[in-house]
Parts: structure tokens; C-alpha cells; sequence
């Protein structure tokens, strides 16, 4: 089976798990996962699976990206705050969905990675940092959305703050790691918040702190 044909079937899995939202799946369907994979997991980039990337981190189950991005709510003109670059795959959907994406990884060797990949990809409104993401990033605050991708105990607190106060949705894993864990939604008006629990879920963990590893890659 060609990757076209591979991709069209996750595509068609996808509807039938029931991810609605077309401009999601268009998405979904544009960004190449190949690129973001690891190089040895290439053949399974469109199976619908969680696949392992450096530094013992993963790339997210297709699914689990699209029903994410599909509960965010994403619009055009949006400023989107993402924590857990990972292997940039979530970021690059939602580039494609908002007008500038703003991600932030613990790992500078997982980050100089993305940073390639986006490039290969030829996707320019991502702006990266090195940081804790738990932090978020006070500077550029408020955002429209706001999605955590590695688990938290809690919500972030800085996270609820830095989200617009006109309807700001933030998505989240949260629960502790090998228990159960949920995604819950936020969304915010004014000083008002409220919180749904969506889907069990198992993600990697929020961990604090900055790894400054990998300084030797191009
Ligand atoms: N969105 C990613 C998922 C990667 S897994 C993707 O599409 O591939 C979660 C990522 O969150 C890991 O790379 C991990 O290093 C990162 N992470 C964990 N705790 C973090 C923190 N406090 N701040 C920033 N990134 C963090």
C-alpha cells in the first residue's frame, strides 16, 4: 500500500471514530506525519498509533491529535499556545488551522528537531521555545487556545491565566502518570471557568525543569 492510500484509510478511520470537523481532517490529510516520525517508524506514519521519538517521548496517536485540535475549536485568525512540542506533528496541524502557533519544549534536541522538521515542511508561522511550558509564556499572553500535550497532575495555574478571557478554550491531559487520565476542556469568560472531562487518555508526563541536550545537532 502507497502512503497516499495508507493516509486515506486513517483519514476514513478518523470520520468513522467520530472526528466531524472537516477542517480538521483537511489538516490531518496536508501535514506529512512521515516527516515528524522518527526515521525508523516511516512505514507506520499513517497507522493510527502512538509511535516513540527521542529522549524515551512520543508522537501522539493520530486520533488523540485530531480529537484534541476538534475540541480546541480552532479559528484562522487565532494565536494558539501549544506546550509539548514533542516531535512537532500537533503544532504543524494546528499551524495549518490558525494564524501563529507559539510551542514550547523542555528538550532542546526534541525542539532543534522540529525546528527542522517545520522547515521541511515548509510551515513558517510556528514560534518555538525552550522553556517549561508549565510556565507558559507570560510575554506574548493572552491566547485564544491553549493545549497541554504531556499530562499534569493539575491544570497549570499560569495556563488558566494567560488564557483570553473571551472565550478561551484550553485542553489539557490531566492525571497522574500510568493512572487514569482524562482531556479536559476549559473554556473562560472573564473570571469565570468552566471544565469538562472529554476522554481517557494516556500521555507522557508534564515534567519541570530544561534539558539543554543535543546542543551539537545541525
Ligand atoms: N505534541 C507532541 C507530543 C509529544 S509528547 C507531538 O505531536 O509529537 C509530550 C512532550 O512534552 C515531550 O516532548 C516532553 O518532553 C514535553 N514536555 C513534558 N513536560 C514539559 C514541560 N514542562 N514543558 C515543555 N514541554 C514538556
Amino acid at each position: 500500500m502507497t502512503q497516499d492510500a495508507r493516509k486515506i484509510r486513517l483519514i476514513m478511520e478518523l470520520r468513522q471514530q467520530g472526528i466531524a470537523d472537516t477542517e480538521v481532517l483537511s489538516a490531518i490529510e496536508r501535514v506529512p506525519r512521515e516527516v515528524f516520525v522518527s526515521s525508523s517508524f516511516v512505514d507506520q506514519a499513517y497507522e493510527n498509533t502512538a509511535l516513540p521519538i527521542e529522549e524515551g517521548q512520543t508522537i501522539s496517536q493520530p486520533y488523540v491529535v485530531a480529537f484534541m485540535t476538534q475540541a480546541l475549536e480552532v479559528k484562522p485568525r487565532m494565536r494558539v499556545l501549544e506546550i509539548g512540542t514533542g516531535s512537532g506533528y500537533q503544532a504543524a496541524v494546528l499551524a495549518r488551522l490558525c494564524r501563529r502557533v507559539f510551542t514550547i519544549e523542555r528538550y532542546r534536541s526534541l525542539l532543534r528537531r522540529a525546528e527542522e522538521k517545520f522547515k521541511a515542511a515548509r510551515i513558517n508561522n510556528i514560534v518555538t521555545q525552550l522553556g517549561d511550558g508549565a510556565n507558559g509564556w507570560p510575554d506574548l499572553a493572552p491566547f485564544d487556545r491553549i493545549i497541554v500535550t504531556a499530562a499534569a497532575p493539575e491544570v497549570p495555574p499560569a495556563l488558566k491565566e494567560q488564557l483570553s478571557d473571551k472565550g478561551g478554550v484550553l485542553v489539557v491531559p490531566v492525571g497522574r502518570d500510568s493512572q487514569a487520565q482524562h482531556i479536559v476542556r476549559i473554556v473562560r469568560n472573564g473570571d469565570d471557568f468552566t471544565e469538562e472531562s472529554l476522554l481517557p487518555v494516556r500521555f507522557v508526563p508534564l515534567v519541570a525543569g530544561v534539558v539543554r541536550n543535543g546542543a551539537g545537532l545541525s
